[in-house]
């Protein structure tokens, strides 16, 4: 079996390279899965992007981002409701089962506010997700991103928020960046994957101390966080998904993208005793 088989990688961790360089490196590699950002398409747009992804034998897991439902006005929100089907859309096209969502937040409403706004937001767009089947993941983001990204901090608001619609179109997207400080978070994690809400599985690691709050996340092994431990508790729920390599860095962007590469292999291989 191939070593790499439940590897992905999202194309914003190598953002330098075009997709269908992207896809020929990874497929070169044997990277099992990728995740698509919104950005990697643009140049091309959707359906020559689509036919670059059937061209390689590799899963399309996701597509990234959506979501950002609060706004300062009703106006705001309705356009966010219409891009957002608008990625449901592009997502079905290009053969991704699911579509994250960044929740967004809104500092001038608050966050209660901005999270009913987010369950609005939400609830406007799932019958254009069952009608297009894909699935909505629902990332929370680390409280430090509370102010203007998502009003959605917790895996345990996370997981209430999925209980709610109790549907099999809107889960749960679990990032260790984001999540690996809550003492709740095996509890969670297993809550989550016994209401079968447990979507998406994203690892990178927690650089000390950061030198940037967005663009300095650190390959895995090189930061505080218990990967292999938080790892197990995502397969002791029976999930089978991929382990998606998701980081952003100014540090490794810069660096040459086939030493980084190599670099994320090994540091995946390293972590799971492959
Ligand atoms: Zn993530």
């Amino acid at each position: 079996m191939n070593p790499l088989s439940k590897l992905c990688l999202h194309t914003i961790t190598n953002k330098p390279w075009p997709l269908p360089e992207l896809l020929d490196k990874y497929a070169a590699t044997g990277v099992g899965g990728v995740s698509v950002w919104q950005n990697a398409v643009e140049p091309y747009g959707i359906s020559q992007a689509a036919s670059f992804l059937a061209a390689h034998s590799i899963e399309v897991v996701s597509y990234v981002r959506g979501g950002f439902f609060p706004g300062p006005n009703h106006a705001a929100r309705q356009q966010a409701i219409n891009d957002n089907k608008v990625m449901i859309e592009e997502a079905a096209a290009l053969g991704a089962p699911i579509l994250v969502l960044v929740c967004g937040a809104e500092p001038t409403a608050g966050l209660v506010a901005s999270r009913n706004q987010i369950q609005d937001g939400i609830e406007a767009i799932l019958p254009h997700c069952q009608a297009h089947d894909v699935k909505l993941a629902i990332e929370p983001l680390h409280p430090m991103y509370a102010d203007t990204r998502s009003a959605i901090n917790t895996l345990e608001q996370a997981n209430d928020m999925a209980e709610i619609f109790d549907c099999e179109h809107v889960g749960v997207a679990v990032d260790v960046y984001h999540l690996w400080w809550d003492p709740h978070l095996e509890k969670e994690i297993k809550r989550c994957g016994s209401m079968g809400n447990l979507l998406a599985y994203h690892i990178c690691d927690w650089k000390y101390p950061p030198e940037d709050m967005l663009n300095d996340r650190g390959l895995m092994g090189e930061g505080c966080i218990p990967i292999a431990q938080i790892s197990e508790w995502v397969s002791a729920t029976g999930f089978t998904g991929m382990h998606e390599v998701e980081i952003f860095s100014n540090r490794y962007w810069s660096m040459n993208q086939d030493e980084f590469l190599s670099k994320i292999v090994h540091s995946y291989k390293e972590l799971y005793h492959i």
